[in-house]
């Protein structure tokens, strides 16, 4: 995505992958002081580590608890988390209906991407959120940890306000790579009102088990590269300052798949 984002922008630059174990985290990080050096994205478990190692942070990664993005301007190293404004983005691009303060939405996962969940369900959408999570100690623990946000609560599907409820994000990685698993039993999907929508944060496969019943029951449900692309286009952005179209991101996603080698890693 990245290399293709150079390129669109007429810039000279390279993105490659390092594999760091966790005891080699600050070592790498100070290696992003070096000048040339824009920054770096960063995936699982590495996200939140890298937090103090840091010399500021924007506001959504300091709510979220968590860094996918670092930018090297002479020297300092920032934090931003690109993850919460990605997905709300994607969420607008899959055909958002518009909430009204308070509209439920469901979070299921209590993970990392789940984070990033509910503060674009709290701080962006001002949404009741609803967090359901196959270990439910972790849904109340992340929705305690939110409650300074907005209104948000840890239930088990059975107690979820399901009719009422314009808005699914699959923040659990049930489904990834494996077509048969789902996050979320059909029959809760078939308590959804009509136009809601099922947003997967999964993207491998391209259309996982839950998007397949959600569709199957006429309701709106998108896969997660929307996501990946705009997360990288916002990181991309905040490295050059070089606004490149999501299209280019999307499309270079595509050709990934094509080749064979999968669509991208996991943020
Ligand atoms: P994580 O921190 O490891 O959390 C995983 C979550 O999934 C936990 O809540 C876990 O529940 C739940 N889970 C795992 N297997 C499950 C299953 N079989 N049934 C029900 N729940 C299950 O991972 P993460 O970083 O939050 O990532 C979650 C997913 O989001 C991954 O698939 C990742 O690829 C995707 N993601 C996509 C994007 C994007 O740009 N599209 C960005 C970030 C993440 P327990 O608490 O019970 O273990």
């Amino acid at each position: 995505m990245h290399g293709a984002a150079f390129t669109h922008a007429g810039l000279l630059g390279t993105y490659e992958a390092r594999r760091v174990p966790t005891g080699e985290l600050a070592s790498a990080v100070a290696g992003l002081r070096a000048p040339g050096v824009l920054g770096a994205n960063l995936s699982l478990p590495h996200k939140e580590a890298v937090v103090p190692l840091l010399d500021s942070l924007s506001d959504a990664a300091r709510a979220v608890g968590a860094v996918n993005t670092v930018i090297h301007r002479d020297g300092q190293l920032h934090g931003e988390n690109t993850d919460a404004p990605g997905l709300l983005a994607a969420l607008r691009d899959a055909g958002l209906p518009d909430l009204g303060p308070g509209e439920p939405v469901v979070i299921l996962g209590a993970g990392g991407a789940a984070r990033a969940a509910a503060f674009v369900a709290l701080r962006d959408l001002r949404a009741r959120a609803w967090i359901v999570n196959r270990t439910l100690d972790r849904a109340r623990a992340l929705a305690a940890e939110f409650r300074p946000h907005g209104e948000v609560q840890a239930a088990a599907p059975d107690d979820v306000p399901w009719a009422d409820t314009p808005l699914v994000i699959n923040a659990s990685s049930a489904g990834l790579n494996d077509p048969e698993q789902t996050p979320l039993d059909a029959s809760f999907l078939a308590r959804l009102p009509a136009g809601a929508l099922v947003y997967d944060m999964v993207y491998k496969p391209a259309e996982t088990r839950l998007m397949r019943e959600a569709r199957a029951l006429g309701l709106n449900a998108e896969n997660g590269l929307g996501m990946l692309a705009h997360q990288a286009r916002l990181a991309f952005t905040a490295w050059t300052g070089a606004d490149v179209p999501v299209r280019v991101f999307l499309d270079a996603l595509g050709e990934d798949a094509g080749s064979g080698s999968g669509a991208g890693r996991t943020p």
